[in-house]
């Protein structure tokens, strides 16, 4: 069980949450920072950053204030109530010991990991004065990257059951979520919104029985509702269908976080901690034929276009363009050829001059920036007649950079520009749904 920042984010929400993994079954908890803390610990870095010892140093105390403030509302007695103040202390001397002059990526890291640190130890606290019978799991014990910076699936799998195997008879185990050790032993972390990717790693280590992400709306909905008014939740996606989703923009979901429990085939069940009874969304390895799920929409793309008549029924073309891409280990989301040119986006700028340069070697290139990829994902087998001039149609009043079908069964994705996207979104859910 898996809950999210706003899922932790008060004391009265962390009671709620209580009652939650309290039913009796053997649950292992993944927590995520409390809301807005994980952007404070990385504001606090800015200032270390950028050798304004003053501003980190005020934001460290307002933060720790915070957390006094939620340690008075949550415990009752004045035990607890001083444990937890030294156990919170100990962690804002961890961030302090960070500010060092020569600041770097480490110490960044090691602070943003303390947000989970946090909401565990207090949670873990509140089921401890509360007479429960629970266990908190370091997830630096377990949790472990390899060097191309993925999940070091058998070193996972491996800790995580030897570390269970020490206390065999807990109903709760509560561990961290985002945060792990890599491949050089230092603290580091799974991207924002990564306490969904250690959930599914962790369910899937442990052979759950289900994994269920908790957090504040009922479930995967049809369109992102940030942008677009009357959405609904989807009752059931295909493993694929919410890896798709999650890749492209929607962010109920950390983009990677759908594998792991696809190849253990674990069901992922999406839940509201605000309404626990609501069906939410399942997630399974079952198709539901001749249906359009949902919509997302990924930023802060970037489409190149290769065009040379070299490309007439040459071949090794393609081979040589993507060996630019790989050289700087930019990954290519959207590609789309003719007989003379091909248009490729990418989300990744690091390395965009270099890339270019390296391009203009096989022909005029273009470039056009603050792109955005719409996503509609469904059953889009291309033997089902329709759904993909719908979707066209939908867009007939947007200029429309690229389309790209038939690369799965279950997507098809345009690439408009980022001032069109939340029309885009809004047209595709009028044709589509309503
Ligand atoms: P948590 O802190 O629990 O991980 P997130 O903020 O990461 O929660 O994800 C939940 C949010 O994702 C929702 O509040 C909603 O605004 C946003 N979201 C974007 N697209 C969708 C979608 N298609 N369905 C549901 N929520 C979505
Ligand atoms: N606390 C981390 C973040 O804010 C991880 C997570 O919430 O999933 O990104
Ligand atoms: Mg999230």
């Amino acid at each position: 069980m898996k809950f999210g920042g706003t899922s932790v984010g008060t004391p009265q929400r962390m009671k709620d949450v209580v009652q939650l993994i309290t039913d009796g079954e053997q649950n292992l908890v993944v927590l995520s920072a409390m809301s807005g803390t994980t952007n404070s610990l990385i504001e606090i870095s800015d200032y270390l950053y950028k050798q304004n010892q003053e501003g980190a140093h005020t934001c460290i105390n307002k933060l720790q204030d915070k957390y006094l403030g939620h340690i008075a509302e949550l415990y009752s007695t004045d035990e607890y109530k001083e444990l937890t103040t030294k156990v919170v202390g100990e962690i804002f001397d961890t961030i302090r010991s960070c500010a060092k002059t020569d600041f770097t990526s480490l110490e960044e890291r090691i602070i943003v990991a303390q947000g989970e640190m946090l909401s565990t130890n207090m949670v873990t606290n509140y089921l401890l004065e509360q007479g429960y019978d629970v266990q908190l799991l370091p997830a630096l014990e377990f949790m472990r990257t390899n060097a191309d910076k993925e999940p070091d699936l058998k070193y996972i799998k491996e800790h995580a059951e030897q570390v269970l195997a020490q206390y065999p008879h807990n109903g709760i185990y509560i561990t961290q979520g985002f945060i792990c050790l890599n491949v050089d032993g230092e603290v580091d972390n799974l991207q924002r919104g990564g306490s969904d990717y250690t959930a599914s790693l962790l369910g899937a280590a442990i052979g759950a029985s289900e994994i269920q992400i908790w957090t504040d709306i009922d479930g995967m909905h049809n369109n992102d509702p940030r942008f677009v008014e009357n959405t609904t939740p989807v009752s059931h996606l295909h493993f694929v269908e919410a890896a798709e989703l999650a890749y492209f923009g929607a962010k109920i979901l950390h983009p990677t976080c759908i594998q792991p429990a696809q190849y253990a085939n674990i069901p992922v069940r999406l839940l509201n901690t605000m309404d626990p009874t609501a069906p939410g969304t399942t997630i399974s390895n079952i198709t539901e034929h001749r249906k359009i799920k949902a919509v997302a929409a990924k930023d802060n793309i970037i489409a190149i276009n290769i065009t040379s008549t070299r490309m007439l029924l040459a071949y090794g073309f393609l081979r040589r363009v993507f060996e630019v891409f790989e050289k700087y280990k930019t990954s290519i989301d959207m590609i789309c050829t003719s007989e003379v040119g091909v248009s490729m986006s990418i989300d990744d700028r690091t390395n965009l001059i270099p890339i270019l340069n390296e391009l203009k070697k096989f022909g005029v290139v273009e470039v056009d920036d603050n792109m955005c990829i719409i996503c509609v994902v469904g059953d889009l087998d291309w033997r089902n007649v329709g759904f993909e001039s719908i979707a066209a149609q939908a867009l007939k009043d947007i200029p429309v950079r690229m389309i790209s079908y038939g690369g799965s069964n279950h997507n098809i994705s345009f690439l408009i520009s980022a001032s069109d996207k939340q029309r885009a979104l809004q047209s595709l859910s009028n044709h589509l749904f309503n």
